[in-house]
């Protein structure tokens, strides 16, 4: 008996030992967004995947990660993933705002730009972080290793700096034409560049025949009538020779960021060195995929099966090349698809935007009513973040909100209409996600130089583009379909852990920070490193 327990105890305190040895830390960080992959398409596209997805799923899979903020667009989305931060401190409350002060002619402000520069609009911009308040993850490890590579490919040019911050040694994003880069010392592009652009724009140039759908993907190949719109649902990325768009909307896009990352990573030796690399990579052709045709067809099947055999393709690489990497993979943010086929599949309030819920005629509402002259809302966006009109001061600008918020509230379609008072007096949230008020999240994407004077949420299911636009779906919503998203992480021998536990984008920066081994001080970021997640031992 005496024997029994003694083995006993030698075993328990062997596993225990075992859990407690500190796993030595990559040398390789690879950092990954999924542009528009909500965790709805993950759990329903889960059981097909064989390739990368399916690697990542055998180590640590968070099913319900959380953009907890409530403008869930593209850069507030990826300035969370690798600051820690949420909008409210990463001061990237979307992809635009208003500044009227700006010292150029266009007061719109790009999230990714710095309109200081000479020459630009929101349009044509200087790419640039200076926006960015906060540091990313790849600039604190170069302050603790002055050697170590903070590095970023992505199809978005605000993917790319937001992930990589204020101090990247490359930064690539696709500029319609090829990988171009804001980095000054990087005019002359590295060889890895100069030869995935080359090979890339071979690519456009040929005409491309449709792609063959697995059985999986060919049953949901169901053409879906839209107003004013060619049907969606049935495509398979079929493309003439030249068609630049055409590539941006498919497959190969992502399949290019991934091949201009292996390039890097094999030419610039990232994870060879003492000093831990870091490359992020942001993959946006699922966001343009459902942009462009939604996420419930035959297009998002195949876009994310490429996808699944691309990324088991790049990994596979690495693995050849011998180099010790780990793998955190998320989303900026999730997705809803076209209301013209969520309606056929059962959602009855799914539904396009009210023609009268423009800023411009809720504008002319507010004169009538009160008989000031317009315009009274400025053009920055359709909902979420809205300015009043610069000339509207003291209490003329007073009575303008006053009644543009009443006018919001009482539409059938709209959910919630704040003042930013009301936002500003709102405590930031914490703790779980799942529980935060609507106004608590808008609060986590508030920052009181930036936001706007009013924020407009419409209802659940309701899908913020008109007939006839160029994009049929689109995400930017409070609702969990946005703000919900898998968060992965993947090492070699990792033992595999499925969690349900809700959790947030922030938190996987604090985590990775604890597994390659950069201190943070306590408090200094919004998220929590993650327990139970490999070997990670998180600061006490
Ligand atoms: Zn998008």
């Amino acid at each position: 008996m005496r024997k029994f327990i003694l083995a006993a105890a030698t075993a328990l305190f062997a596993t225990s030992a075992a859990a407690q040895a500190p796993v030595p830390p990559p040398k390789l960080m690879i950092v990954i967004s999924v542009d528009q992959f909500s965790a709805d398409l993950w759990d329903e596209y889960r059981p097909q995947f064989t390739g990368g997805f399916a690697r990542l799923a055998s180590g640590t899979v968070f099913r319900n990660g959380y953009q907890s903020h409530a403008t869930t667009e593209t850069c507030p989305g990826h300035s969370t993933i690798l600051t820690g931060d949420r909008p409210a401190r990463t001061g990237i409350v979307s992809n635009g705002w208003a500044n009227w002060d700006a010292a150029r002619a266009d007061k719109n402000i790009y999230c990714a730009e710095d309109e200081a520069a000479p020459d630009t609009t929101s349009r044509h911009y200087q790419v640039s972080a200076a926006h960015l308040r906060v540091p990313t993850l790849g600039d604190l490890m170069k302050t603790r290793w002055p050697l170590s590579r903070n590095i970023a490919v992505a199809g978005k040019d605000r993917a790319a700096v937001m992930m990589s911050g204020r101090h990247p040694d490359q930064r690539w994003y696709w500029d319609g034409k090829g990988f171009a880069t804001d980095v000054l010392a990087l005019q002359a592009a590295p060889r890895a560049v100069v030869r995935t652009n080359l090979a890339v724009a071979a690519q456009v140039a040929r005409a491309e025949p449709p792609l063959q759908p697995p059985s999986f993907c060919a049953a949901r190949a169901q053409p879906i009538a839209i107003e004013d719109h060619a049907p969606v649902g049935a495509g398979a990325f079929a493309r003439a020779a030249g068609d630049v768009a055409g590539f941006e909307d498919s497959p190969a896009y992502d399949a290019a960021v991934l091949a201009l990352s292996a390039a890097l990573i094999g030419d610039m030796r990232l994870g060879k060195q003492s000093a831990p690399d870091l490359i992020s990579i942001g993959l946006s052709a699922t966001d343009y995929v459902g942009h462009k045709y939604g996420t419930g067809g035959q297009e998002m099947c195949l876009q994310l099966l490429e996808l699944d055999r691309d990324l088991g393709d790049f990994f596979n690489r690495l693995d050849a090349w011998g180099i010790d990497y780990a793998v955190a993979l998320t989303a900026d943010h999730g997705g809803l698809d076209i209301p013209e086929r969520l309606k056929l599949r059962g959602v009855a309030d799914a539904a396009r935007i009210d023609s009268d819920l423009t800023p411009a005629a809720i504008g002319e509402i507010v004169s009538k009513e009160t008989g000031l002259a317009g315009p009274i809302l400025a053009n920055v966006g359709v909902i979420g973040d809205l300015y009043l009109d610069r000339h509207l001061q003291g209490s003329d600008r007073a009575r303008a909100l006053a009644a543009a918020l009443a006018a919001y509230k009482r539409h059938p379609q709209v959910f919630a209409a704040y003042s930013k008072d009301e936002i500003a007096r709102t405590p930031v949230p914490s703790g779980d996600p799942t529980r935060w008020s609507v106004l608590e999240r808008v609060r986590a994407s508030f920052d009181p130089e930036r936001s706007g004077d009013l924020y407009v949420v419409l209802k659940p299911n309701i899908t913020p583009i008109g007939h006839a636009a160029g994009s049929v779906a689109t995400h930017g919503s409070p609702w969990d379909y946005d703000r919900r998203v898998p968060i992965l992480f993947w090492r070699p021998n990792m033992p595999p852990s499925l969690r349900d536990d809700p959790i947030e984008t922030v938190d996987l920066m604090p985590t990775v920070a604890a597994m390659i081994g950069v201190p943070l001080a306590p408090g200094s970021v919004d998220g929590h490193c993650l327990g139970g997640v490999g070997g990670v031992a998180c600061p006490r």
